[in-house]
């Protein structure tokens, strides 16, 4: 039997243990609590025959007749939630809540535990509506704003996670810097592909203001710009990010060469590229600059500029690189062609990002883990940098 399955079990003879441990005087007091033991030792039962909704009903049975027994229900509901049996959590959570005669305080709890189970279920609006409730109870409160909070990111509701976490601040003494200037990135690049530029901007600053050590609210700004036709202006931006994080760099290595491109100041870019470069070497500031030489001065310049940088920092990621830089010089070579494949092949994995929170990893750079939903905890680094 699975552990948390006997834990299902062992919580109720705990309990069983403790209504005799109470004594024979109290158990003669009401000839009513005679019945209890049998609908323990049925629930009991059925708990240990997998019938778990009628043991459901026989618990139920039990703290009808013994108030003192919700301890032992808020035990079962979370034992279940913890399985994912959500329904049946909800059930025992929501026959405390229903309990007229339950004092206000254990409803409440009922109430924080019936939204817990709505989230872990994934129905938030349900859960949004509880937490809600319990903002009012003041026992209740900075829990009930801790998991909206989270409930709003999930939802994307960035404006209503902006308001949470500044109550989080105010009240609690939180900091939730880092994640609020994220937030109004996020309201800025819907704002900005919507084609509402102004509205972008306000999201901008207002996410510096929150953060200003905000590299992709900078990046943002760098774009913003770029889209209104002022290089100069997004360059000067992008080199805030190059001041503020050396580690970002390649994130603006493809941004900050195009629009120096646009300028007419080729040269400059690709001087720009090989000074990145050397300063942090990186194999995506490695790729744009590949990318970049390929276009701008043809395939054998770009081969020399990996193999060089292969010599000063090798990487199975690089070799991949010049493999296809050499198979562009020489597009017949069947020998070459296979190496490559199999580079490719070999080099899949440690393309990824990860999380240095969770590990998740991805194709893609995340400014929020997809697994944890941390706020900047992915490096812009592949993994085969990061295990190096
Ligand atoms: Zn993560």
């Amino acid at each position: 039997m699975e552990l948390e399955l006997w834990y299902l079990v062992v919580v109720p003879l705990v309990f069983a243990a403790g209504w005799f441990g109470r004594g024979f005087e109290a158990r003669t007091r009401a000839s009513d609590n005679a019945a209890l033991p049998r609908s323990y030792f049925r629930g009991l039962n059925l708990l240990l025959n997998d019938q778990h909704d009628k043991a459901i009903d026989a618990f139920i049975e039990v703290v009808k007749l013994d108030p003192e027994t919700i301890e032992l229900h808020h035990a079962l509901g979370n034992l279940f939630r913890r399985r994912g049996e959500f329904d049946r959590a909800v059930r025992i959570h929501t026959h405390l809540l229903n309990r007229a005669d339950l004092p206000a305080r254990e409803r409440s709890r009922a109430l924080a535990e019936l939204g817990q189970d709505y989230l872990k279920g994934g129905l938030l609006d349900r859960a949004e509506e509880a937490f809600t409730r319990l903002l009012e109870d003041r026992d209740h409160r900075f829990d009930a704003l801790r998991a909206l909070h989270r409930i709003f990111q999930m939802e994307r509701e960035w404006a209503k996670a902006i308001d949470t976490a500044r109550l989080l601040e105010r009240e609690a003494g939180e900091n939730h810097q880092t994640a609020i200037a994220h937030f109004y990135c996020e309201l800025a690049e819907s704002a900005a592909s919507a084609g509402r530029v102004d509205e972008a901007r306000r999201a901008i600053d207002d996410a510096l203001a929150a953060d200003r050590r905000s590299v992709r609210a900078l990046i943002l700004a760098g774009d913003l710009a770029a889209s209104r036709g002022d290089g100069e202006e997004a360059l000067r931006l992008w080199q805030r990010v190059e001041a503020t994080s050396r580690d970002h760099v390649p994130l603006i290595a493809a941004k900050i060469t195009a629009t120096l491109d646009r300028l007419g100041r080729r040269t400059e870019a690709l001087n720009w590229l090989r000074r990145a470069l050397l300063d942090s070497p990186s194999i995506d500031l490695l790729d744009t600059a590949c990318d970049r030489t390929t276009e701008w001065e043809g395939p054998a310049a770009a081969e020399v500029l990996v193999s060089d940088e292969l010599k000063r920092h090798p990487s199975l990621l690089g070799f991949e690189r010049l493999a296809e830089a050499r198979l562009a010089l020489n597009p017949g070579d069947e020998e070459l062609l296979s190496m490559s494949a199999l580079l490719k092949n070999h080099a899949r994995k440690l393309a990824r990002y990860r999380c240095s929170k969770c590990g998740f990893r991805t194709r893609e750079y995340h400014w929020n883990c997809p697994g944890c939903s941390n706020w900047d905890s992915y490096p812009p680094r592949r993994i085969e940098e990061l295990d190096a």
